[in-house]
């Protein structure tokens, strides 16, 4: 039998009010900072992402699904957010609206990772990205509707990690010394960091093997590097964030796994798990749609993975159970009543209500346990008496109270119930 390819999950109809209950507050928030939506192709050209997410990363060496199409196109299948919003951004001249462009998106991601708890090969994303300024109140307005989205949800316990990791101007500087210190400890590290420490020094601040995170905890900060450009951006970001009140920890080890972030990168994090398990994060990119050819253009924006919501949602007992069910359910006792019945489920339907009617031959007792599993409201049942004296019998589910009412009052009788009218 063939089953769901390895990491990835179907999402079942008992788990959907969960998921749209998560949308639904992103939505909400989206909507109030004043963010459009914008939907990219599931499969980009590669160049894409080795240009942008950088040759060395884990991400282009270990993890994209790439593979040559029919037409030996190099596809693809996106391994991150940013880079196809950015792409679209230039493909469709948006440097020519007003500035910022504010936009996010919902989609599918694919990285071919070792699957484990919240980690998938197939994974659902949100991200935002605010397109066309350098000023930090952008990075703060970033920072905050990240915050205020992990809040409504309901999620306590967070902490807000915040570094900077400088522009091409200071950076060099920084990443001479950070060489310089890691020169007399890099024999006792990790083979990875060997190689970062020739390729990509930056990188040797989060590697996870814990030799080399204790050397990580005494190395040099890249905020206090900083040119006066990237100073001041950098203090007037941590203003901004203490007027809205976001609590964040500054964390110099935070580099995050992507090259083209540029000073502003952060990360927000559950209180428990030690910082291993981000539930979302994100920066400044001032120089990437440059890099795709596009004219010079600083941007910022994060992005949350829905799987590591939900996970934490579930740890914290926030998971919405049911949707509320249907309004009423529509029990036939014969062909007769079937009859009657379909003409009523149009109506119910055409006034608004949800309603359904039990399919096949069951017995009352069989329909009306259909009815619980649809979390039916009220169950409209219909007999022979029924059909003869044109009324129906209404059972409030919940009372279990039931009620012979005239058919063409029916309409009114549920409203009046339903909606209080
Ligand atoms: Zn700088
Ligand atoms: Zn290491």
């Amino acid at each position: 039998m063939f089953k769901t390819p390895r990491g990835t999950q179907d999402i079942l109809p008992q788990d959907q009010p969960a998921w749209q209950h998560i949308e639904n507050t992103i939505l909400t928030l989206c909507h109030r900072y004043g963010f459009e939506r914008i939907s990219t192709p599931v499969f980009e050209d590669t160049g894409l992402f080795t240009r942008t997410v950088g040759e060395e990363t884990d991400i282009v060496q270990k993890e994209m699904y790439t593979f040559k199409d029919r037409g030996d196109s190099e596809i693809t299948l996106r391994p991150e957010g940013t880079a196809p919003v950015c792409r679209a951004y230039i493909q469709h001249g948006m440097h020519n609206r007003p500035q910022p462009v504010k936009l996010y998106y919902f989609a599918t991601i694919y990285r071919y990772e070792r699957p484990q708890t919240g980690r998938f090969r197939e994974h659902h994303q949100f991200g935002a990205e605010a397109i066309g300024d350098k000023d930090p109140s952008l990075d703060a307005e970033i920072i905050h509707m990240a915050w205020k989205i992990f809040n409504n949800l309901g999620l306590k316990d967070l902490t807000t990690q915040l570094n900077t990791i400088g522009c091409p101007k200071c950076r060099p500087v920084y990443l001479e010394n950070l060489k310089d210190f890691y020169s007399s400890r890099i024999h006792e590290m990790c083979g990875d960091c060997r190689v970062r420490h020739q390729r990509n020094p930056l990188r040797l601040l989060d590697c996870k093997n814990p030799v080399c995170q204790s050397a990580a905890d005494s190395s040099p900060r890249s905020y206090d590097y900083l040119c006066p450009e990237c100073g001041q951006h950098f203090e007037k970001l941590k203003t901004y964030l203490r007027i809205l009140e976001i609590p964040f920890l500054l964390n110099h080890r935070l580099v995050r796994g992507l090259d083209y972030y540029t000073r502003t990168v952060f990360e927000v994090q559950p209180e428990d798990v030690g910082g291993q398990s981000t539930i979302g994060g994100g920066g400044r990119y001032d120089n990437l749609i440059g890099e795709l050819g596009g004219p010079p253009t600083p941007a910022v924006g994060f992005a949350t993975g829905l799987e590591r919501i939900m996970l934490n949602m579930e740890k914290q007992h926030l998971l919405p159970k049911s949707n509320g069910g249907i309004d009423i359910f529509i029990a036939p006792l014969d062909e007769q009543a079937r009859e009657k019945g379909i003409g009523l489920l149009n109506i119910l339907r055409q006034e608004g209500f949800s309603a359904m009617m039990a399919a096949g031959e069951k017995s009352l007792k069989a329909q009306l346990r259909q009815a619980g599993a649809f979390s039916a409201r009220y169950v409209i049942i219909i007999g022979e008496e029924e059909i003869k004296k044109n009324s129906v019998i209404l059972k409030d589910m919940a009372t279990g109270e039931q009620e012979t009412i005239p058919a063409n009052s029916l309409v009114n009788s549920i409203s009046k119930r339903l909606k209080g009218s």
